[in-house]
């Protein structure tokens, strides 16, 4: 049988998501997924299973609730944030007829869901800056139901800027929403758009656990809003999103001793990041380290390639963006433990004497 003729047309012609286990590789440091370098154990005793979970567990909703001091009700619990942003254009977008914008470079997962659920999507680069292009952007709003704005931005690491989003929020108000995925946002706490929520009924932002929080192998998220479009996601995501050891497990991530842990771990991070990012910019290898805002740090090379095969024939993996839209030359590295970033330093820098000519 040519299963071939069954498929959907636009699922033939999908290129899926390229994601760090997908991509594999022989190494023994990771630095390709913007995982959390470190980890914590948590056991499971006491938990049954041969009932359903809650459709949303009130334990988890409450934990994160006054995490992100916001009311439960404008909470939605996801399987990550990559589940959220796919129920998002399920929930919105009309076939033949919506459309979504994305802002590359950026997270792939926006353009790859509309794929997939056969959504028109529109890719308007980012400026050189890697700030939103608000001229184009107004030109090509008709017909868009969804805005997705990564921020921090991945893998670029900037911030966008909060006045160019709240011309987006007033521009689209009534007419489409701006999702602002936070992923990041932990790691940079005070760019968070939470505060606006309140005033904008157009605004969603999507949160996760698969970073800061060092859980990115539980898939816990959360969509943050309002009552009214909680309510209308609600109608159309699975009965059962959230297993019971993932609610359990996420819910005591979120106590105070373990948000303090997280903290902790960021500020560590962000140190690590202080000095890889110092360290690269001494290298005679190195174009530009843009600035970061996040648990990773975007740098042009001279040659990217070159850079890359040598982190990985020295058993560091990290992530070639050089194919995406104006990120010729690039490699994003995910900030992990010092140690780590110390042995990325010291490979670059076996290196980086054939470069003499490049700087003075
Ligand atoms: C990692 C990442 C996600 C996915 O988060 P999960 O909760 O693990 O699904 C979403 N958005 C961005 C920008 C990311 O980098």
């Amino acid at each position: 049988m040519n299963i071939e003729k069954l498929v959907r047309k636009n699922i033939l012609k999908l290129i899926p998501y390229q994601s760090a286990r997908r991509i594999g590789g022989d190494g023994d440091i990771w630095l390709n997924a913007n995982e959390s370098p470190n980890f914590d154990y948590f056991d499971l005793i006491d938990v049954s299973l041969n009932r359903y979970p809650e459709f949303q567990p009130k334990k988890l909703l409450d934990a994160y609730s006054s995490y992100v001091d916001v009311d439960v009700n404008t909470i939605l619990i996801t399987r990550g944030a990559d589940e959220a942003i796919e129920l998002l254009i399920k929930t919105f977008c009309n076939p033949l007829e919506d459309k979504i914008i994305f802002f590359p470079p950026t997270y792939d997962m926006y353009e790859i869901s509309a794929k997939i659920l056969g959504i028109e999507s529109i890719g308007l680069p980012l400026l050189e800056s890697f700030q939103l292009n608000i001229d184009l952007i107004v030109d090509n709003i008709f017909n868009v139901k969804l805005i997705y704005v990564c921020n921090p931005n991945n893998p670029t690491g900037n911030i966008v800027n909060a006045q160019d989003i709240i011309f987006l929020l007033e521009l689209t108000l009534g007419k489409a929403l701006i999702i602002i995925d936070e992923a990041y946002i932990e790691f940079c706490p005070i760019y968070s758009m939470v505060n606006l929520l309140k005033k904008y009924s157009n605004l969603v932002i999507l949160r996760t656990l698969s970073k800061a929080f060092s859980l990115a192998g539980l898939r816990c998220g959360f969509i943050l809003s309002n009552i009214k479009i909680i309510k209308v996601l609600s109608k159309v995501i699975n009965p059962y999103p959230i297993s019971i050891p993932v609610s359990e497990i996420a819910s005591r991530a979120l106590n105070k001793k373990n948000v303090d842990i997280m903290r902790k771990r960021v500020l560590d991070l962000n140190l690590n990041r202080i000095w890889l990012v110092q360290k690269l910019r001494l290298m005679k290898c190195v174009d530009t380290v843009f600035n970061s805002f996040s648990n990773y740090c975007l740098v042009r090379f001279f040659d990217s390639e070159i850079i890359f095969k040598e982190l990985y024939s020295n058993k560091i993996i990290v992530r070639d963006q050089s194919k995406k839209i104006n990120l010729h030359n690039c490699i994003r590295i995910s900030i992990g433990s010092f140690f780590e970033c110390q042995s990325v330093i010291r490979v670059i820098k076996k290196i980086d004497h054939i470069y003499k000519n490049f700087r003075g």
